[in-house]
This record gives structure tokens, C-alpha cells and sequence, in this order.
């Protein structure tokens, strides 16, 4: 298919799946950006292509900073803003010849796993149970994830602080991967919580993703976080090292972290878990289990930590410096403070609220030690069990091993598990008026994607199905992970496409 008809097909896809609510801005018609996508086609035919994504539409979450089209993070409290520049990995999409295709709808600042925290409204997926109610996309990136499942775009830009491109990845069929921290700029990205903050990519199947990968992987002197050319081939020659390349050959260890078979795991995603897994001892990998004792302290250290970065980085918005104001009534009969607590009360939503609260608890002076210091320690343990396990020697801890790889003889290249502990919850019993909808339930949801965020690993969902059997209501497709060794993101990526869309 010409790039030109692929382009047209999801400008057309945009309008007839307008209610689904993925774009909370949209492209609307090709026009200004026709020439871009015929000169793109000339180039492919003459086989002159500027990149992969040469001529592709790709949707942009609505945190990501695009100079042509406003970025409102689903929140009033950035009421009509555009902003003078773009992002850095928009910018070297742009220069790969690839054409914003919309901002995707996301939870509010990307807090929430099912993107109905957003004040555009909730995204609808396109899966239904068999009662024929909405299921949740996930979230905070599930404009994206909706985007790409029903070919509004041919790609979409999310972040991932704690699974937010992952989640909806799984709960929508797609591919969702998140990169090593650092590797994608997040210059241009609003930050939610820093130190877990990354670009992720969603994409209909592993190669899309691995072709944006390959154009905004790259290092930005920007962004401070953002690895230069030196660690990256310092990462590079690492893994070339012998015992580590030859593992592109030779059979692949796969680990089974024991600590995912929870009790909330829903059997078809077991089943679609050890499916896969038998599927890649078939494919001639051997399969080992693992204990990553921390894992069950992640999820709450996560939610000491993101918060606690996020009250920091949401002070900004108080309507002096930065983000809309509300000045309220009549300000001269209100004490002072009114235009600060006004514009707080009316920016945020209420699960934003709920974070500023959180995390300004945990920073405070007699919860500090209990709450935000714990929670750096899970951390570190959490990495140190991830380290324990992975063949590949972390390549820029500090202290530099003497050798590449782990002396333990179950020493493994990949992790397999599940994305999500069940199948997407219906929408309406996720929604406010419902009295049962817990903002605990919403974080369970992140239990499996957490460790992975809290050590910065390389991780990807992809999609599988599994035979349903008569009892499980939609249970036949399911999100399966693989992560790495931080760096290992092409095996990563090898790993995902045996797996991708595989019917086991
Ligand atoms: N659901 C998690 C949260 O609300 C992760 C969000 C994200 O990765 N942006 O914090």
C-alpha cells in the first residue's frame, strides 16, 4: 500500500472512530501534510527513504510537547496550551520524515491505568465482554494503545513511569515497549516522576515499534538523563563482549519469576503465561525459575515514590508561574493564598489531588523516614534482585564487575510473565459514581510492570491468545512481558517478536 492511501486510511479511521475518544486532537484532513506524504512515497519508490518511518503517521501523547498542535495533558490545569518547541523524540520523528498523526487522550498527567482520568473524558476500547459492555484500554496510555489497535495512526509515541504503556498494550492487543531509562530524550516530555519517567512506543506488531525505536533512540545533551554516545557504546562493547553475543545463536535462558503466580492472576492469563512459556522451550530455549523476593514490595514503594516526585513537579502549576488561574470570586474580600488554592482546586482532577496529597504526606518531615526513605530501599533492593538473576552484568552500575556476566549457573537472558494480572475490567465498574471502585483497585493493576520501571529495565507487552475455554468470558487474549538486563533491549525486542500475536 502506498504511504499516501496508508495516511488517508487513518485520517478516514480517525473520523468513523471519533467516539472511542484516543485523539483528543486530530489531523482531521491530510491537507497540509499531503505534499510531506507524496514526497515520502517518491523517496520509498526511488529507495531514498529518510528512515522507516518515512512518510507514517504517528499519534503523540498529549504529555509530549508538539510545537503544531496544543498539549494539554488531560488536565485544566493547562487550559489551551501550545508549546513553542517540540519534544525531542517528535523532533526526530519530524526529521525521519514522519507526520504527527494527533495527541492522544491519557489519564490526567499520565496518573491512572485505564485512562479515565482524563478531563476529555474516558477512552473507549474497542473490546467488549461478551455482555457487549466497554472494557477499559488501560492506561495512562490508552489513547495511544486505541490509536494503534484500530489504525488511526500507524504508531504512537506514550510514556511509561510505571507501566503506562505496557498496561494498555495488553488490554488492547498492541505492542507496547518500554526502553531502557535514558535511552529515549525526555526533553519536551511533562514530567510526571523523573527518576521512573520514559518514552515508550506502541505499535501494532514488534517491527513498527523496533522502526520508531531506531529513531529516537538516540542521545540528547537536553535532557540530563538521556545516555551519551560514550555509555551507550560503553553498553554497546559490553554486550559484545563473548559470553554475551553469543546468545544471538545459541539457545536463550528464559526465567520465571515464581513471585508473579499470585493469587490475582485470572487463569486465562496463567494459561496464556505458561503457554508461552512452553512455546519458547519448544522453540529449543530452556526455561528456568527464579525468586525475586522484592517484587512484592514494589508496588507499594512505586506508589511512595511516584507520588512523592509528582507533588514536586505539579507545584509549578499554580497559576503565577506556569498553567491556567483561577482567580476566583473576588479576590480582594479573600484572604491571600485564595489564587494559589483556587487554581489548585480547579486544574487537578481528583486522582491528581490524591497524588499531590500522597506524595507531599510522604515528604513531610515525621513521614519521611517511614514512607519516602523505605520506599528508595525497596527500590534498591528491587534492582539488586533483578541484578542477581540476568546473566548480563548491569553495564553502568557503579563499581565495575570484573566480568560480564553473573557466575550463577541459572544466570538468565530474559525474563517471561504477565503484563496484567487479569483480563481488562469493565469501564463502568471503574468510573467514580461507582461506590466499590477503589483507587487501590487501579493500582493492583501495576503490580506486574512496577519492578520493571522501579530498576529501569528494558520491557515490552505483547500480545497473545489463547483458546478460550467455556467458562472464561473474553479470556483469550492476553499481554505477555519480556524484560531485560538494563541495555539488553534488542534481545528485548528479539525476544517479544517470537512471541508477538502468537495464537498458543
Ligand atoms: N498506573 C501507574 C500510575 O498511575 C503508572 C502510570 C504511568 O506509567 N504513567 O502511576
Amino acid at each position: 500500500m502506498s504511504l499516501l492511501r496508508e495516511a488517508e486510511r487513518c485520517i478516514a479511521n480517525q473520523g468513523s472512530h471519533a467516539t472511542l475518544n484516543a485523539l483528543i486532537t486530530t489531523l482531521q484532513h491530510l491537507g497540509p501534510w499531503l505534499e510531506r506524504v507524496r514526497d515520502a512515497d517518491t523517496r520509498r519508490t526511488q529507495g531514498t527513504s529518510k528512515s522507516a518511518v518515512d512518510g507514517r503517521l504517528i499519534a503523540i501523547k498529549d504529555n509530549i510537547c508538539t510545537r503544531d498542535l496544543p498539549t494539554t495533558c488531560a488536565s485544566n490545569a493547562l487550559d489551551k496550551f501550545t508549546s513553542p518547541f517540540n519534544a525531542t523524540a517528535v523532533q526526530q520523528l519530524e526529521e525521519a520524515g514522519a507526520i504527527v498523526a494527533g495527541k492522544s487522550n491519557l489519564d490526567e498527567f499520565g496518573m491512572g491505568s485505564h485512562s479515565i482520568n482524563s478531563r476529555f473524558g474516558p477512552v473507549r476500547s474497542l473490546r467488549r465482554n461478551r455482555d457487549g459492555e466497554s472494557l477499559s484500554a488501560g492506561g495512562s496510555s490508552g489513547g495511544s494503545a486505541v490509536a494503534v489497535a484500530t489504525a488511526q495512526c500507524y504508531a504512537a509515541l506514550g510514556t511509561d513511569t510505571g507501566g503506562s504503556v505496557r498496561l494498555p498494550a495488553a488490554y488492547t492487543g498492541t505492542v507496547g515497549f518500554k526502553p531502557s531509562y535514558g535511552l529515549i530524550s525526555r526533553w519536551g516530555v511533562v514530567a510526571y516522576a523523573n527518576s521512573l519517567d520514559t518514552v515508550g512506543i506502541i505499535g501494532k506488531d514488534v517491527s513498527s515499534v523496533r522502526e520508531v525505536f531506531g529513531v529516537v533512540n538516540r542521545p540528547d545533551s537536553r535532557d540530563p538523563t538521556s545516555l551519551s554516545s560514550f555509555t551507550r557504546s560503553r553498553i554497546d562493547s559490553h554486550l559484545r563482549s563473548p559470553a554475551l553475543a553469543a546468545r544471538a545463536t545459541s539457545p536463550l535462558k528464559i526465567g520465571v519469576p515464581l513471585e508473579y503466580n499470585i493469587s490475582e492472576l485470572s487463569p486465562s492469563v496463567l494459561r496464556a503465561w505458561s503457554r508461552s512459556l512452553a512455546y519458547m522451550r519448544r522453540q529449543g530455549h530452556t526455561i528456568h525459575p527464579v525468586s525475586l523476593p522484592t517484587t512484592t514490595l514494589a508496588l507499594s514503594a512505586y506508589y511512595v515514590l511516584a507520588p512523592a516526585e509528582a507533588s514536586s513537579n505539579l507545584a509549578k502549576y499554580d497559576g503565577v508561574r506556569y498553567g491556567t488561574r483561577s482567580e476566583g470570586p473576588n479576590s480582594a474580600t479573600f484572604p491571600s493564598g485564595y489564587l494559589y488554592a483556587s487554581t489548585r482546586g480547579v486544574g487537578f482532577g481528583s486522582e491528581v489531588k490524591r497524588r499531590i496529597l500522597l506524595g507531599a504526606f510522604s515528604l513531610s518531615a515525621d513521614a519521611m523516614d517511614n514512607y519516602f526513605i523505605q520506599a528508595q530501599r525497596v527500590r534498591r533492593l528491587v534492582q539488586h534482585d533483578f541484578d542477581a538473576v540476568f546473566r548480563a552484568h548491569q553495564p553502568i552500575a557503579s563499581g565495575q564487575p570484573e566480568t560480564n556476566t553473573n557466575p550463577e549457573k541459572d544466570a538468565v537472558d530474559v525474563l517471561i510473565c504477565p503484563t496484567a494480572p487479569s483480563s481488562p475490567p469493565r469501564i463502568s465498574s471503574l468510573m467514580d459514581h461507582n461506590p466499590r471502585a477503589s483507587p487501590l483497585d487501579a493500582y493492583m493493576n501495576d503490580v506486574f510492570t512496577v519492578p520493571a520501571s522501579l530498576a529501569g529495565l528494558p520491557a515490552i507487552s505483547v500480545p497473545v491468545t489463547v483458546e478460550s475455554t467455556i467458562d472464561s468470558r473474553d479470556a483469550d487474549l492476553a499481554g505477555i512481558q519480556v524484560i531485560g538486563q538494563y541495555g539488553d533491549d534488542s534481545l528485548v525486542l528479539k525476544v517479544a517478536e517470537l512471541l508477538d500475536g502468537r495464537h498458543l
